[in-house]
Parts: structure tokens; C-alpha cells; sequence
């Protein structure tokens, strides 16, 4: 059987509106003109109003302005809509569907969807010491998307070594293939996509912060102010992977850059590093690089021991590390310390004046 949504039922109700509206006119004449002018005033404004309430139509789009824009996008010719995407959490509120991705995903020489993966060599990482300069990993995720301040989606740790010293552990979101934040969000706003990571809708977060108790990794931030928002940006299209413009009161994280990678582009953190300490890549065709050096996944985790962070906790992230202090880039590690974090773009008034994603 056909099922009655909420946008028929609000058409419906305009339709009873405007046709009273002109039967009290014919009826009571002109002293009726301010009830007729207001009945056709809320009319117009209810079903604005309302529209976006039920943009998770059960049987209707995620979001309507992205399928707007994948539907002009088909008819253009210049590309198409990404299937629906399976969630890997629970149900969401009733009638609702989870967001997804919008674009294709990526796909490898073998004909299989890529699946991003990082491998942080800590042997090489010096928390930017040599530089003298704040992480330069965290400081170009920063800029590049215009990180809300104190947001570090990739924050940088110190952490003490036993027998003394100690080490620096960079920490993006960890991409978990279990992922605890996308289990607990009610609303389904927080997604895998096929390439194996976990995006945000913005235009779906209600801020209700539980993804931010769920994650283990303290690798979640919610927008308490009003983000930055770079004039460049305003006509860009509304993308999940990209969070620039995001609303005040929602959650925010490190998005492993998808777009970028599709793109043939490493992750900003990455070009940033000047040990070359972060190798990105494609678990699925198992090669990655830090835009020198070329490895192979599997054999470079073999070779050196990498583990993942909280492992016990069986949230399967797709970030590894190589163990080390920071012997590769010659550092001290009883030299403990690393500079402050810094917002380049905090200088500059209205926010970036080179966003480009
Ligand atoms: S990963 Fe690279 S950029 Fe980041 S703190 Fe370590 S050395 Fe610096
Ligand atoms: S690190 Fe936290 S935010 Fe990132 S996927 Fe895992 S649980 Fe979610
Ligand atoms: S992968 Fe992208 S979003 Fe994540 S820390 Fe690196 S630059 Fe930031």
C-alpha cells in the first residue's frame, strides 16, 4: 500500500488554508482581506517551515539538498549519486534513515573501493621539536579546514616512557571499523562511508553529544561558538566531507580528508610533516606513502610492530603506529616539551581567504 508522508499531509493542510481563505473572502467582502492576506501568509510559511523537519523523509531523500544536487548533477552529465550506504550502528529514531555518503566512492586499480588507512611511525615524530614550532601536522589541519578554536583533530600527546623521557603520539580520529560514536547517535547523523570512514552530517546533528561520551579516543568537538566561515565558501556546495561552515551546536572531527585522497591528494597532516612520520594509503590495494617513501601496509606493520591504540576495545581503528621516540629524526627524548598549538587562520578576520575544498 502507498505510504502518506509528511510533506503530502502538509500540502493537504495549505490546500484547506488557501481554499478558506477565499470562501471567507466571497462571504464577509473586503473587511476579510487582513484574515484572507494572513491565512495565505502562513499557507506559504508553514510548509517552508516545515520542510526542512521532514528532511529525513522515511521514503523520501537524506537530504533533500543533496539529492537536489546529485539530481541536477545526473542530469548535467556530470556525475552521479552514490548508492545508499549501510550503516554500521543501530536503528535510528523512528523514520528516520541514516545519512550517507554523497559522492562515489573511490575505487583501486583492482576494481575495489578503497579503504583509507593511516600508519603514524613515532620513530620519526619529533612533535615538530626540531622545528621549533607548534605540530605541524595539527597546525595544517587547522588551517586547512578551518578548525574552530581549541579543536585539534589531530592532537599531538606527550606521553612519558617507562625508565624516563618520553614520546609524542599524533592522534586523529582513529576511524574506527567499530565505531562506538556511530553506534549511540540517535539521529543517524554519523556514518561509515564505503571507504571505511566515519563522516558527520552537520546538517543532521542535533548536538546532542553522545557520540562524544561514546568515543574512546576523545576525538570528537562540539561547535559551542559560530565556526568560521570563509566568504569563498558560501557558494560552495554543502558536502559531509567537508565540514567548513559547519552550525554552531554540532559535533566536529578529523574526516581523514576523503575528498582529498579521491582526488589523488594527500591528507593535509600528512604533506605537513617535516619527518615524513605519516603514511596514508589504501588498505585494500595495501601501499601507502608519506609523499616520499612507498610502503606496503602489511609488511611495513609486520616488519615494525605497529599496534593500534586501545586494542582491547575491539573498536578496530584504521590508524596504526610504529612504536619509537623519535630515534629516526635524532631526538632526545628526555628533551620533553613541544610548543603550543596555534589557529593560523585566527588572524586573519574573516577566515580564509585560500579555502579551496
Ligand atoms: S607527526 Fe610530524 S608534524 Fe606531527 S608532530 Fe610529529 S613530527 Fe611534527
Ligand atoms: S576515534 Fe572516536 S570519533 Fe573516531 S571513529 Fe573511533 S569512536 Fe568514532
Ligand atoms: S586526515 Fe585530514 S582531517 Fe584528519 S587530521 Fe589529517 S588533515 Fe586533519
Amino acid at each position: 500500500m502507498a505510504r502518506v508522508n509528511s510533506l503530502t499531509v502538509v500540502r493537504a493542510v495549505v490546500a484547506v488554508l488557501v481554499a478558506a481563505a477565499f470562501v471567507t473572502a466571497l462571504a464577509t467582502g473586503p473587511i476579510a482581506i487582513p484574515l484572507v492576506v494572513a491565512l495565505l501568509g502562513a499557507a506559504t510559511y508553514v510548509p517552508l517551515k516545515l520542510r526542512s523537519s521532514f528532511s529525513s523523509e522515511p521514503d523520501g531523500p537524506a537530504k533533500p539538498d543533496a539529492i537536489s544536487r546529485r539530481t541536477a548533477m545526473k542530469r548535467l552529465g556530470l556525475g552521479g549519486a552514490a548508492a545508499a550506504v549501510p550503516l554500521a550502528g543501530l536503528p535510528v529514531l523512528a523514520g528516520q534513515l541514516p545519512a550517507a555518503a554523497e559522492e562515489e566512492p573511490a575505487v583501486g586499480p583492482s576494481g575495489r573501493v578503497r579503504q583509507w588507512g593511516m600508519l603514524i611511525d613515532l620513530r620519526r615524530c619529533d612533535g615538530c621539536q626540531s622545528q621549533g614550532t607548534a605540530p605541524q601536522c595539527t597546525v595544517a589541519c587547522i588551517e586547512g579546514h578551518l578548525v574552530p578554536e581549541p579543536m585539534e583533530w589531530i592532537e599531538v600527546y606527550e606521553r612519558e616512557l617507562e625508565g624516563g623521557g618520553s614520546q609524542f603520539l599524533p592522534t586523529p580520529c582513529q576511524q574506527c571499523q567499530s565505531p562506538p560514536c556511530v553506534n549511540v547517535c540517535p539521529v543517524g547523523a554519523t556514518f561509515s562511508n564505503p571507504e571505511g570512514i566515519v563522516l558527520i552530517d552537520q546538517d543532521r546533528c542535533i548536538g546532542c553529544r553522545m557520540c562524544m561520551a561514546a568515543c574512546p579516543y576523545d576525538r570528537r568537538f562540539f561547535n559551542w561558538g559560530e565556526p568560521p566561515v570563509p566568504p569563498e565558501s558560501i557558494l560552495a556546495d554543502y558536502s559531509i566531507e567537508h565540514q567548513v561552515g559547519a552550525p554552531m551546536g554540532t559535533v566536529m572531527k578529523c574526516d581523514f580528508c576523503p575528498d582529498m585522497a579521491r582526488a589523488g591528494t594527500l591528507p593535509m597532516c600528512v604533506s605537513a610533516c617535516p619527518n615524513d612520520a605519516i603514511y596514508y594509503g589504501d588498505l585494500e590495494e595495501d601501499i601507502a606513502t608519506n609523499g616520499h617513501d612507498v610502503v606496503a601496509f602489511t609488511e611495513f606493520m609486520a616488519d615494525n610492530n605497529s599496534f593500534r591504540q586501545k586494542e582491547d576495545l575491539g573498536t578496530q581503528p584504521r590508524v596504526h603506529y610504529i612504536p619509537g621516540h623519535g630515534e629516526l629524526v635524532g631526538r632526545d627524548k628526555d628533551v620533553t616539551g613541544r610548543f603550543p598549538t596555534t589557529w593560523p587562520w585566527l588572524e586573519r578576520v574573516k577566515g580564509s581567504v585560500t579555502w579551496s575544498r
